[in-house]
């Protein structure tokens, strides 16, 4: 351990360490300092969505979370009795893939410890000094301590110490409304692999973990019982309200957490001052619907990592930075707005609002509504039109589009996939059959680039009309080029 760092990444939760490897992966000497002594043993976030496995792909990890977790082929929006589709997604992993939180950061975890990332537990941040070329973090461990970084990154959860030493407002909303769960084994578990009930006494929504042994219930009341976030949840009152709202306790015992939370829905003002970032809940708290808190911030993290390592090692402008919060906040905006919608349909006990949710139950047996909501759950959605820095005008409308993995032969006779190609965290510039050259800015170093020439496998149509794309560290297409056309058509 030393004093001086590239980057300080402030919490070791899944958003921190994810871009704690991908700063390391860059070759960047990069601290994670957190608060616990120890992994968490929660199992919060559910949920990995198609679009996060895509990037754990990206970096040649997926399996490793494949083997551990349950795939679910249908997501929810709002607990609407008509699921969402997950199986129309263009990807290896069009479905949702169940697995506690803990698991998933373990796995992260692990991965940075074998990229050598240095992770200090037991160091709690209390204060940041932002100066013209660094930040100073301080706190303590079991002793006062002090390092500095050239960036410091906010990845320390939605009371996050770093957003407020560097004055950035959190916007938004109260809690209106307290929710409970609790992860049981479940005497006679239902068949299907998500239930849910909503009518005039409540709303619940019933998943398997991913563990092959316990579920999660989630309650949300339609009376207030005037309980506090802080009043600590019973199996008894979990199995009451499970009987209440479902007909049946399904022999809920064993309970492994029991928890309550809240929809207090905020977003921070600046994902970025100076030399401060901010990522994950840090940036964005919402009511967990749809298990989406923790992919987002994954995502924030994929988007940043390869951003900021390029610029400290003087790879790229240093505007580049800014198209962090541009691409990133958006997202998040769209979060904060569709959570909130989401927390209107689920507590709409009365009878007008359970006529409003039998008409968004039909509006989604539409299979382009149905599309559009799997789309914005699952992270597919996400686009970023806006050119970077140095870059011209997009050459065809897959720029700004994540790219699906495909099998590709390249000229060597070599076969590979396109994600393996992209597995340094490098550009990838991928020629198709040989036939065109796409542009690069000026400032793109060869040593930054996988050059590559191949033929696609597989998924003819995902590059119809591409003779060459340059495809970012992150998976997204900055550039195309058309075909060239064979030499006899030439004027
Ligand atoms: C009941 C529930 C269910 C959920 N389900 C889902 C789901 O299915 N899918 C999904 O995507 N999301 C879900 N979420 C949300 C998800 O848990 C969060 O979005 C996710 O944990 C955010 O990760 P993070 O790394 O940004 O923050 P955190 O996980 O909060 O990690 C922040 C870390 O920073 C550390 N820290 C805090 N302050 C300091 C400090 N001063 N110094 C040093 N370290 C510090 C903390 O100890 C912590 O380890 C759920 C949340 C809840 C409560």
């Amino acid at each position: 351990m030393h004093e001086n760092y590239d980057v300080i990444i402030v919490g070791g939760g899944p958003v921190g360490l994810w871009l704690s490897c991908e700063l390391r992966l860059a070759g960047l000497d990069v601290v994670v300092l957190e608060r616990r002594t120890q992994r968490i043993n929660q199992s919060r976030a559910l949920t990995i969505h198609g679009r996060t496995l895509e990037i754990l792909s990206l970096r040649g990890i997926e399996d490793r979370f494949l083997a551990v977790g349950k795939p679910v082929m249908a997501g929810h929006y709002a607990v609407l009795e008509t699921r969402l589709d997950f199986n129309i997604f263009d990807s290896r992993f069009p479905y949702t893939l169940f697995i506690p939180q803990e698991t998933t950061e373990a796995l992260i975890e692990d991965f940075a410890l074998e990229l050598g990332v240095e992770i200090v537990r037991g160091a709690t941040v209390e204060r940041l000094t932002q100066e013209e070329d660094g930040v100073s973090v301080h706190g303590r461990t079991t002793e006062p301590f002090a390092f500095r970084g050239r960036y410091v990154i906010g990845s320390d959860g939605a009371r996050s110490v770093v957003r407020s030493e560097a004055g950035i407002d959190f916007v938004g909303h109260p809690a209106t409304g307290i929710w409970f769960m609790g992860d049981v084994v479940l005497g006679s578990p239902p068949e299907a692999g998500l239930l849910s009930a909503f009518n005039e006494n409540g709303c619940i929504l019933m998943a398997p973990l991913g563990d092959g042994v316990h579920h999660r219930i989630v309650i949300n009341e339609a009376n207030d019982r005037g309980m506090t976030r802080d009043d600590p949840v019973t199996l008894e009152e979990l199995r009451t309200a499970t009987k209440v709202i479902a007909g049946s306790d399904f022999g809920a015992h064993q309970p492994l957490w029991l928890t309550r939370f809240d929809n207090e829905t905020r977003l921070a003002s600046q994902y970025r001052k100076d030399r401060v970032f901010l990522a994950g809940d840090a940036a964005h708290i919402h009511l967990p619907a749809g298990g989406q808190g923790m992919n987002v911030g994954i995502q924030d993290a994929m988007n940043l990592g390869w951003k900021l390592a390029a610029v400290i090692k003087g790879e790229a402008p240093e505007e580049l930075l800014d198209t962090y919060e541009a691409e990133r906040r958006p997202v998040g905006v769209y979060l904060h707005d569709t959570t909130m919608a989401q927390t209107c349909l689920i507590t709409a006990f009365s009878p007008h609002g359970r006529a409003l949710r039998g008409v968004f139950n039909d509006m989604l047996r539409v299979p382009a509504f149905n599309a559009y909501f799997a789309n914005q759950v699952s992270g597919f959605g996400v686009r970023y039109p806006e050119a970077l820095p140095g870059f011209g005008i997009p050459a065809s409308p897959l720029v700004g589009n994540r790219i699906r993995d495909i099998h590709l032969e390249l000229a060597g006779g070599t076969r590979t996939t396109l994600f393996d190609l992209l597995a340094k965290g490098k550009w990838l510039d991928l020629t198709i059959n040989g036939s065109a050259a796409v542009s690069r800015p000026n400032w793109l170093l060869p040593a930054s680039v996988i050059v590559a020439s191949g033929t696609p496998l597989e998924h003819p149509d995902t590059l119809a009309g591409i003779g060459a794309l340059l495809v970012r560290p992150d998976g997204y297409v900055a550039q195309t080029a058309r075909p060239r056309q064979p030499e006899k058509w030439r004027l």
